[in-house]
This record gives structure tokens, sequence and C-alpha cells, in this order.
């Protein structure tokens, strides 16, 4: 079972190879049991869109809430917020993002594609004419119309990241909240970016969700609280099982460094096709609080009493992105093993990002069986996120619990009805273990709220 508690301190990865063969295998799996599915499938797809599956839409839960326990709930200096994905124009002005979110973008006059320019040298990829035109700034943004009236004055953008609702928000949540700096205002949701070359299966989508934390802090405190959020943000997915070899901390060069930044890292993950980032942690210094003043006319700044002091705050920012890291979970998870002279494929996920942690398997479809079966599916459910599943041969469902990463499967067999007991079968070294009904929860949530 994955070590729910490693040592916050990563050691120097080992040197780790890329393993292409395993982007193909995570898709197929990811189709076959119901995680992620082609948007719009039965139409031919959606231009690098994706639904997320029954498996894929309770994994996305419980990263999303992997992530809140770490960043919410277990703290008292950050709160939430769920702001508008579409809000005023006027915040994507203060904030940059309508002059400077764009990537440069070349078209092939011969055959008409659009290629980002940074991702080609003078010849287009498709029919390989270095008839380019010049590169022109795209803007990235999707814009849409507020109202009836398709004009200028109704236009309104997607948002592209959560974290301006944070600072928009910033007077009202101190006023509201009473905290003083260093606070954070957290949030989990969806943000829109029209990428040129979206691709990678859900890595680079047009459509994705975002989980970001803005942590306000005195100027002078920012270099200790970006060291910190960097630790506990590099902690987070080891906790969740990705081991050392396929995770780094990659601090951004001086000229990588966005405008705004005093400093920067990311998180990084070894993808099928080589390192990617899993989530970017920021040194915003002043920049998005004093640029939303300039542009409002507001004040905000934090006033404190105790020292009669007024100063802006610095922000500490760690962006990630729950669908990409979702990917990273299940590809660090892939396994296949042998189990008693059989291949079998296994997820091998945390018991807290598994989609669900039980499942209850009567033997067979028996009239006898299904009714204690269901029993113990009723006093598991009130605990777990449980699957009951009579079809097939016992050794053909724990497969399929194997490779949805299911932690425990729950057996009730003939016996059972005789001596109240079952056989608890765990993933990863599939040992049984059996046990009076009564201690089942008992056991397993041990086991399962790690
Ligand atoms: P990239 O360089 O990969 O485009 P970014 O540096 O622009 O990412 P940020 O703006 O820092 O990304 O966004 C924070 C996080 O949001 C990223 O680390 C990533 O996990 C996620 N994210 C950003 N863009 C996308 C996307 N198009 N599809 C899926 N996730 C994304």
């Amino acid at each position: 079972m994955t070590n729910p508690d490693p040592s916050p301190v990563a050691p120097n990865p080992p040197e780790a190879a890329p393993d292409p063969s395993l982007f193909d295998k995570i898709v197929n799996l990811c189709k076959r049991r119901g995680f992620v599915f082609q948007s719009a499938e039965i139409y031919g797809g959606f231009r690098s869109t994706y639904d997320w599956g029954p498996l894929g839409s309770l994994m996305l839960r419980n990263v999303r809430d992997a992530w809140w326990r770490a960043m919410v709930q277990e703290r008292d200096d950050v709160v939430p917020i769920e702001a508008a994905i579409l809000t005023n124009p006027e915040v994507w002005k203060a904030s940059g993002h309508l002059e400077t979110f764009t990537d440069p973008l070349v078209d092939c006059r011969n055959c008409k594609e659009r290629w980002r320019a940074d991702d080609i040298s003078d010849t287009c990829p498709n029919c390989g004419s270095h008839d380019l035109t010049e590169a022109r700034p795209f803007n990235l943004m999707f814009k849409t119309f507020v109202g009836p009236v398709e004009e200028e004055a109704s236009v309104a953008y997607l948002r592209p990241e959560t974290a301006q609702g944070m600072f928009v928000n910033f007077l009202n949540v101190l006023q509201a909240t009473r905290k003083r700096p260093p606070f954070g205002i957290a949030q989990l949701g969806r943000s829109f970016r029209n990428e040129i070359t979206p691709g990678n299966f859900v890595f680079r989508t047009r459509e994705f969700e975002q989980m970001e934390m803005e942590y306000f802090v005195p100027p002078a405190e920012s270099p200790k609280w970006f060291e910190y959020w960097c630790d506990e943000r590099f902690s987070w997915y080891r906790r969740y099982g990705i081991p050392d070899h396929l995770l780094r901390l990659r601090q951004h060069t001086a000229e990588e460094l966005s405008h705004y930044s005093s400093g920067t890292a990311d998180v990084e993950f070894l993808f099928p096709w080589g390192w990617g980032e899993l989530e970017g942690i920021a040194n915003r210094t002043d920049y998005d609080l004093k640029a939303h003043a300039a542009l409002s006319g507001v004040r905000l700044e934090y006033f404190d009493q105790a020292s009669g002091e007024r100063y802006v705050p610095h922000v500490v920012e760690p962006a990630g992105g729950v669908t990409r890291s979702t990917m990273a979970f299940l590809l660090a998870a892939y396994d296949e093993d042998v189990v008693a002279g059989e291949p079998r494929t296994v997820l091998r996920l945390h018991p807290r990002l598994a989609p669900y942690q039980v499942a209850v398997l009567p033997l067979s479809k028996n009239e006898r069986l299904v009714p204690t079966a269901r029993d113990v599916l009723h006093r598991l459910q009130r605990r777990f996120v449980c699957d009951y599943d009579e079809t097939q041969s016992i050794g053909r469902r724990y497969r399929r619990q194997d490779e949805s990463g299911t932690p425990f499967c729950v057996t009730v067999d003939f016996e059972t009805l005789e001596d109240h007991a079952v056989t608890i079968r765990e993933r990863d070294s599939t040992d049984q273990v059996r046990l009076p009904i009564e201690e089942v929860v008992g056991h397993l949530s041990g086991h399962l709220e790690v």
C-alpha cells in the first residue's frame, strides 16, 4: 500500500527516463474503465475535449478533496471562495490578461494550418512548406457576449485562471473574516484557455480545472513563505503516492520569470513524453493588488492596528491543476504484475484518491447470498465510497477492481451465512483476511482514512 506519510524533505531524485509506452496504456484504461471519454464521441469527438466518466468523476472529486483537506480544512489561516467564471472585463485589463495573455501564432500560407510559433521552426509540420506568416500575438481568453446584443460593450471573457477572483475579493474577505496576513484565499474551479496546441490527453485542454491559493503576507516575509509553500506543495504530491523518481521541483531561471514574479518554482512530473508542470509556486509580490487598486481606485491594503502600519501585502501563489494532476496520479499508479501465474494490471492509487475505496462482491448471484452482501454494502456505504458487483467470476471481478484501483474487496460467501464473517482482499498484495462483519468498518477505516 502507498506510504501515506513520507518524510517532508525529498531526496534528489535519481535520473529517471520517461516511459512512452505508458501513455497509450493509460488512455486505453481510462476509456475501458470509465475514467475519461472523448467528449461527444458519438459525433466524432470535439477538438481535444474530454468528459470524465463514472470513475474519473469520483477520482477528480477525491483529488479536489485531498487538496481541500490540506489547503483549507487542516488550516486556520486559509479560507475558501467560489468566484464567478464570467466577471467584469476590467479584471482582465488590470491583471494584464487582455494585453499580454497571448501566444505568438504563425499561419502556413500553403495549407492554412495555424501553429504556435514556439512549437515549430520555419517549417509547417503539416505540409512542410516554409511559406509562413510573421508571428502575431493571439489572446488565449475565450470571448463571449453577456446579454442579447453581440456588441463591443457586452463582451466578457471566460476566466483563464481562478486567481483573480481572490485578488478582487481581497477586501471583502479581509473584512468578513477578520483574517490578518499571513492568510490565504483558496479556490477550486474550471478555467478556460483557447490553447493553440492542446494535447497529450488531459494534460493540456481548453477547459480544465484549477486549484489555486493566494497567500497574503507582510512584504518582508514573502521569501520565507515562498520556501514554505514550495515544500508544502511538493510534499502533497508525494503524500498522495507520486514516487520521488517521478517528481522534481524546478526553480525558474531569471529569463523564465513572469514580469510580476520575483521567484517561481514548478512541481514537475515525469510524463511519458518527459518532464511537465503540475503546479507553479510563484512569489507574485504586490503586483496584482496594486494593479487592481490602480484601475478600480479602491485601496487594496492591510492596516495593522497593533503597529499602526499600512501596507500592500505580497502574495505567494501555489497554482495547480486538478485535471492535470489526476492524470499524473493515474500514470504513477499504473502497474503490471503477475498474480498466481496470471498477468494483471493494477492501479496502485492512494486509498484517498481511488475512485472506490471498497467493492462488495457476493461470491455468486445466489439469492441466499445477495441480501447479506447488500447488508454489508449498506454498512460500508455510510463511511466509504463503495462499488457493488455480482456479475462474472470472482477472479474476473477482482481484476476489474484492481484495474480501477479499489484498495479493498469484501467477499460474501456461503460460509458468511454460518459464521457472519467475510473475506477482505487487499489490492496490492492480494492478501486476504477473514473478519466478523461487525469488525469490517473499523478494520477498513484504519487503512482507508489515512
Ligand atoms: P503551461 O506552461 O503548462 O501552459 P502555465 O504555467 O500557463 O502552464 P499556470 O497558469 O501556472 O499554468 O496554471 C496553473 C496550473 O493550471 C498548471 O500548473 C496546470 O496544472 C494547470 N493548467 C494550466 N493550463 C492548463 C491546461 N490548458 N490544461 C490543463 N491544465 C492546465
